[in-house]
């Protein structure tokens, strides 16, 4: 655990968070602040900054992150659903603690801002 980590602190149960879903690996909350009708944040327990070193130090944490968000999509959404993971400050990332965003219930403008 990172102490200074918001979304860490949400996995240890320090800072409430309306939890949609909670595995062995990752747990599902709604975001503070949405976007749309739908909006969760799937991250991993374990701290990792950026989907890429997700994917390299611990792969089936990622799949479980894109099943879960598939399966509250499903639920929530009728399966039509965006799933972003901005990295980076430049790509809008405010917490280092990968999280993907579930985006769904409307209808969803392209290109993104
Ligand atoms: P990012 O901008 O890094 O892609 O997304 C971070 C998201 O986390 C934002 O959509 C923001 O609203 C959300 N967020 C920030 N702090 C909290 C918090 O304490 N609880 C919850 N549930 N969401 C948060
Ligand atoms: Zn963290």
């Amino acid at each position: 655990m990172v102490s200074d980590c918001i979304f860490c602190r949400i996995v240890a149960g320090e800072i409430p968070a309306d939890v949609v879903t909670s595995g062995e690996r990752v747990i599902a909350f709604r975001d503070l602040n949405p976007q749309a009708p739908t909006h969760v944040l799937v991250i991993p327990r374990e701290h990792h900054e950026t989907v890429g070193a997700l994917a390299a130090e611990d792969p089936k944490a990622l799949a479980d992150v894109v099943t879960v968000a598939a399966e509250v999509a499903a639920e929530e959404s009728g399966g039509s659903y965006r799933l972003v993971v901005n990295t980076g400050a430049a790509a809008g990332q405010t917490v280092g603690h990968v999280h993907a965003h579930v985006l769904g219930g409307r209808s969803l403008g392209w290109p993104p801002g």
